[in-house]
């Protein structure tokens, strides 16, 4: 143990599970969910919060306190686009609850910190690394595209720049991979919100963990964030859980050149993907009213945004009033408006829009510049109060 202890005073190292089982089912050995398991069986938590493979094109997230129940969803899942911010605020509450986040799953999880929807001190969050997701959909294409049928795809991966898709027809398993950049230079890919997205690793969790830095496929390379990340990850390695070593000086400057080229190629999408910059004033107010005319006001926006807290009585609902003949209606007026400080770009609004509104890019065209000039980055600091946070009497009262 003091040999262990001796080792742990640096802030990066290399991780993996101890258990074989673990090391080789997870993406890149074990060390997020050896640590999820270390934590409940070790009354360090009560839940964790995994995602379960249920398809190469689904993941559904799992609350559980069964360490057996963590071991099977270890792997990484690129077809899952979800965000758990939502799950975490719904079901754990009351909970000490352990979870791996992406960046916009831990700013997501922060920003309800801050409208005291959750609580930060019963919040394990084991970042990932994240270079994107996937819409099942678009992987299905990319399947097609790589002549394979969709449904026989058992197995995917992205490695070294590229997508791996792997099928399995009569007994026979076939790999088929492309370059993502070539992927998308043809339309396929990522989504746009990944595609944009400069938050790559998750330095605003507990623990940021990924293979970038690392020189073992199975060995993750973990950065400590905070004192809670130091208090599970020490958990991990004091039961026996994991085994770590001190990550090497060329691991770390690897690994912020990796981010830097993602977020260079990130600003360059950013700039291709804007449709409407381009566009005089007129033409994109057309732009604007072309596009939200379509919303048929399902909601289904509202309920999965990470950083939206109101309930039924919000005011995008209240003052909207479907008799009203305007071409937009005042539902997304005033969710642009409400989100203009807060918005954290994730694009899961646009992923459940049943009519297509690209609203990864409206949501950002207006709240980026705003929060440029507030000179506030959502979703990074949970002493950061929003700019706009003009309910917080309401929260206040609410809060226990
Ligand atoms: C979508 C995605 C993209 C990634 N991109 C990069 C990258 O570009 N560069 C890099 O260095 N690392 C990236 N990672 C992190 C990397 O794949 C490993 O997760 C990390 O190295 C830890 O490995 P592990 O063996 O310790 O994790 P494991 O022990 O395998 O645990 C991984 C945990 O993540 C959960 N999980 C799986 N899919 C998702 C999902 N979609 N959303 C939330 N949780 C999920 C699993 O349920 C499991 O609990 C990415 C991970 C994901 C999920
Ligand atoms: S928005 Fe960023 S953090 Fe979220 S899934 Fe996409 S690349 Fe990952
Ligand atoms: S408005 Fe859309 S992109 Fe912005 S945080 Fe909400 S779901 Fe994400
Ligand atoms: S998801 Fe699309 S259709 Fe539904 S309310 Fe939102 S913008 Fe309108």
């Amino acid at each position: 143990m003091e040999e262990v202890k001796a080792k742990m005073n640096s802030k990066y190292y290399l991780a993996w599970a101890k258990d074989e089982g673990i090391r080789k089912k997870g993406a890149n050995g074990g060390f997020v969910t050896a640590t999820l398991v270390s934590a409940l069986e070790n009354d360090f938590i009560d839940v964790a919060l995994v995602v379960r493979k249920k398809s190469v094109y689904e993941g559904i997230p799992v609350l559980t306190s069964d360490a057996e129940v963590v071991k099977e969803c270890a792997g990484s899942l690129h077809g899952a686009p979800i965000n758990l911010t939502k799950y975490v605020v719904e079901h754990a509450a009351k909970k000490r609850i352990g979870l791996p986040t992406k960046p916009c799953d831990a700013r997501g999880i922060i920003e309800q910190a801050k409208r005291r929807q959750v609580s930060l001190e019963n919040v394990f969050m084991i970042g990932l690394n994240c270079g994107a997701t996937l819409h099942p959909l678009r992987m299905r294409e990319i399947a097609s595209y790589y002549a394979l049928d969709p449904d026989s795809v058992v197995r995917e991966e992205i490695k070294e720049g590229k997508i791996f898709l792997v099928s399995e027809e009569e007994g026979e398993e076939k790999e088929k991979w492309m370059k993502i950049d070539e992927l998308e230079a043809k339309g396929y890919g990522r989504r746009d919100a990944c595609k944009s997205c400069i938050t790559k690793i998750p330095t605003m969790a507990d623990l940021a963990c990924g293979i970038w830095g690392s020189n073992d496929e199975k060995k993750t390379f973990v950065e400590v964030c905070s004192e809670k990340g130091g208090a599970i990850f020490e958990n991990a390695v004091d039961s026996g859980y994991v085994e770590i070593e001190e990550a090497p000086e060329k691991g770390i400057e690897t690994r912020q050149k990796k981010e830097a080229g993602m977020q260079k190629r990130a600003a360059s999408w950013k700039e291709k993907m804007d449709e409407v910059s381009g566009l005089s004033r007129s033409e994109r107010f057309e732009f604007y009213v072309d596009a939200l005319k379509n919303c048929i006001h399902c909601g289904a926006c509202k309920a999965v945004c990470p950083v939206c807290a109101c309930e039924e009585d919000a005011k995008c609902l209240e003052m909207n009033d479907e008799r009203d003949s305007y071409a937009i209606s005042m539902y997304n007026v005033l969710r642009i408006f409400h989100l203009m400080d807060s918005c954290i770009h994730c694009g899961q609004c646009e992923d459940v829009c049943p009519v297509d509104i690209p609203l990864t890019l409206i949501q950002r065209r207006f709240s980026e510049r705003m929060q440029h000039r507030l000179r506030y980055t959502p979703g990074m600091d949970v002493m950061e109060k929003p700019p706009l946070y003009e309910t917080e009497l309401r929260w206040s009262a609410k809060a226990e």
